[in-house]
């Protein structure tokens, strides 16, 4: 059975207009994974009892325990629809908001994305994420309302107040549609409705379904399914309306193939010349054009290795093709194609353009590598939504295990690059940091458990920033040989810039020009933006020098030491952002002896700690908002445990039968919060966290925080004297 699906997706991989790239994305505990397994079993590819319970996307052991979905996941299906038969490729994203790259990374794979929302509790914070997440990159929503099946036997709600209900929930989903796509000009209406068929209902776990086509075809209206699901007649509802038709109908019917996909999508994710041959074998979905595939997502067989996944754009991918890894000096070869079915992967001869592949052979491939036959421009840095923002570190119990420990740690830092992993094999200490608590408690277990390392690790450690609050004075920095000086002056951006070159909206790997628009654009004046020498982090260098001999060629140490400086910042050696530093004059010794790395360097780095410091830099910490949902008499309670943690209070409403209490809170004082609020409301709490950037912290607080950092990074714990203004 599963050989002759495989041969009928190896068939319908060469028309392009049957198939169907897509995710599905929800807000956690929302049903995705239920869905998910309806569908595979409605396409045969598991079997329908054990739809449910065998979770075939959570194919990580953690995640089965723990219940969630970590890893983006392939599985291809096919289903027919209409009298044709469609292959259809679906990319599993991860529901907790601590993975939020995972997400963003799935999206950029494929054209349609079915957002899936519990009907008792409607959207939810990360609905609106996802559904960012989607139109940032082109892809097209759906809507699948789950849980129906409570609505009727447990709330017990007639047929009006159900429309009601259902009704709110569209239109909640319609408003941040709508708000997202406003300022996008090449996305028109997208909307969903029942009347178009992009809305459906029922109850992934009962499986069934229903959408305004499906009940015009099987005359089934939402009378019949109240009195089925009433009188306990679910197996029947799930014969005369299944699930999986509904959705997968749904799929063929509203989400674009790859041939009307990509000439919209590929403006949108790629900024290489739009005039060129490549640009055009893209757009037209050409299986004889040149190989282009984006990178995915990488994930580990115990068997075949490193597996990299990935949508092929243009092009046909085969064993033995030499192909270029963007980021790479040299090309990797292709070992072997296959394609994802129900969590395994099957080799094939060839993927075409259009499709999902799954090779190996990549060595040098990360998520996000574009995979090419021809150099070319890659495509855009995926913009991920959240930095790292806590540390943890990770210490072998054996000596033994030290070099496994570090295999499997870069091995974890290819497969997710929102991880930043740190490797220090003097102490065997090394650090890892990530979007949470959470976030990182998976990866360590993963070590544990999969790789049998025991290790010990730290406490969690928050990640802060340091940045310019005021401009400063032009100040002197002077080489230890007093022959080379150096003179700058630090003011701070604009958020809007800053935000500008987080989203990867300005970077030093675009067209000047290109990039000199988007800066302007953000709020810098035109004379800086001409004037940019090169970009650190979120910071700008400016030369604002005029004709200095020697410059030039003394430039790349300059910028040496300007990124020690900044990497490293003055107050508790953490990362400087926002700063616009401007070079204004510099003295260079004649003699290009006198002028080296251990003249220029440490004067530069002197230069730029100094002008931060007049530029009143502050220590700012990483704040995240909060929501918890409990019952009206744990109220005073859950809000206690945000008003507790130096956090805020913003809003408290009545959602259903809940209240619902929202505010922001610093991520260091949300360690521990899960097993705090469960306490404080009698575990009758369900709450969700995301990262909401870095803020100023208060300067009463400074001094202790700085003290704090400082002691535990081994330096000296008493400040520089310049720094007297707390
Ligand atoms: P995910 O986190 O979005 O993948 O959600 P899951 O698929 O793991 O579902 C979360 C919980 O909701 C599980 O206990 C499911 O059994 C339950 N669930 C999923 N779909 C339905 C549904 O349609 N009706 C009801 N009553 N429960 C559901």
């Amino acid at each position: 059975r599963r050989k002759k699906i495989v041969q009928e997706c190896e068939r319908l991989m060469d028309e392009p207009e049957n198939i169907r790239n897509i995710a599905i994305a929800a807000h956690v505990d929302h049903g995705k994974t239920t869905l998910t397994d309806n569908l595979l079993a409605g396409a045969g590819m598991i079997s329908d009892e054990t739809a449910g319970e065998q979770l075939a996307m959570d194919t990580e052991e953690d995640e089965q325990e723990r219940g969630i979905t970590i890893d983006a996941a392939n599985v291809s299906m096919t289903h027919e629809y209409e009298d044709t038969n469609h292959l259809i490729n679906l990319i599993d994203t991860p529901g907790h908001v601590d993975f939020g790259g995972d997400v963003t990374r799935a999206m950029r794979a494929v054209d349609g994305a079915l957002v899936v929302v519990d009907a008792v509790e409607g959207a939810m914070p990360q609905t609106e994420t996802v559904l960012r997440q989607a139109l940032r990159e082109g892809v097209k929503p759906a809507l699948f309302i789950n849980k129906v099946d409570r609505l009727i036997s447990e709330l017990e709600e007639g047929p009006q107040e159900m429309q009601e209900r259902l009704t709110a929930v569209i239109r909640d989903v319609n408003d941040l549609i709508r708000g997202m796509t406003e300022e996008m000009d090449d996305i028109d209406d997208w909307t969903v409705s029942v009347e178009d068929g992009t809305v459906g209902f029922g109850s992934a776990l009962y499986k069934w379904g229903v959408s305004m086509p499906s009940m015009q075809r099987t005359g089934m209206d939402f009378g019949d399914i109240i009195d089925l699901e009433r009188a306990d007649k679910r197996q029947e509802l799930h014969e005369r309306t299944p699930l999986a038709d509904v959705v997968l109908d749904m799929v063929c019917e509203h989400f674009p193939n790859p041939i009307d996909a990509q000439p919209m999508r590929i403006p949108r994710v790629w900024r290489g010349d739009d005039e060129s041959e490549l640009a055009e074998t893209m757009r037209l979905v050409d299986e004889d054009g040149e190989v282009v595939l984006m990178v995915t997502d990488i994930g580990v067989d115990p068997h075949a290795g490193e597996i990299a996944a990935g949508r092929v754009f243009s092009g046909t991918i085969e064993k033995g093709q030499e192909l270029y890894v963007s980021g790479t000096a040299g090309k990797n070869r292709i070992q072997s194609v296959g394609i994802y079915m129900g969590g395994e992967r099957e080799e094939v001869d060839r993927v075409p353009a259009g499709n999902i592949a799954a090779v190996t052979g990549l060595k040098d491939a990360i998520a996000g590598s574009t995979v090419s036959s021809v150099e070319m421009t890659p495509f855009e840095s995926i913009e991920h939504i959240s930095e790292p923002v806590i540390t943890k570190s990770v210490e072998a119990q054996r000596m033994d295990d030290l070099p496994k420990l570090i295999e499997t740690l870069q091995q974890v830092s290819k497969e997710d690059p929102t991880i930043q992993i740190e490797i220090n094999e003097d102490t065997g200490e090394h650090l890892i940091s990530g979007q949470g608590e959470l976030h990182l408690e998976v990866i360590t277990q993963r070590i544990e458990r999969n790789q049998g390392i025991p290790v010990n690790t730290g406490e969690p450690i928050v990640v802060f920033r340091e940045a310019p609050q005021e401009p400063s004075r032009e100040v002197e920095g002077i080489s230890p040989n007093r022959h080379n000086r150096f003179y700058i002056s630090i003011e701070p951006l604009g958020d809007d810039v800053v935000e500008t070159i987080k989203m990867g909206e300005a970077s030093m790997d675009m067209p000047e020009l290109e990039r000199r628009e988007a800066l302007m654009e953000a709020g810098l004046d035109k004379d800086t933006a001409q004037e940019v020498e090169t970009m650190h982090g979120t910071n700008i260098l400016i030369d604002d020098t005029k004709g200095i001999q020697h410059l030039n060629e003394t430039m790349e140490l300059v910028v040496e030491g300007l990124e020690e400086a900044l990497d490293d910042g003055p107050l508790a050696a953490e990362p400087v952002e926002g700063a616009l530093i401007r070079l204004h004059d510099a003295r260079l010794h004649e003699d290009a002896i006198h002028r080296g790395p251990a003249q220029v360097i440490p004067a530069v780095r002197e230069a730029v700690h100094n002008a931060l410091i007049d530029a009143e830099i502050r220590l700012l910490e990483p704040i995240q908002e909060v929501r918890i949902d409990v019952p009206n008499d744990h109220m005073g309670a859950a809000s206690g445990e945000i008003q507790g943690r130096r956090g805020r209070v913003d809003d408290m409403y009545q959602e259903g039968d809940l209240m619902v209490v929202e505010g922001v809170a610093p991520v260091e004082e949300m360690i521990g919060f899960s097993s705090d609020i469960r306490s404080a409301t009698e575990g009758r709490a369900s709450w969700n966290t995301e990262n909401a950037g870095f803020q100023v912290m208060a300067d009463n607080l400074q001094p202790d925080q700085i003290t704090e950092i400082r002691e535990r990074k081994g330096m000296k714990t008493e400040l520089p004297e310049a720094i007297d203004y707390f």
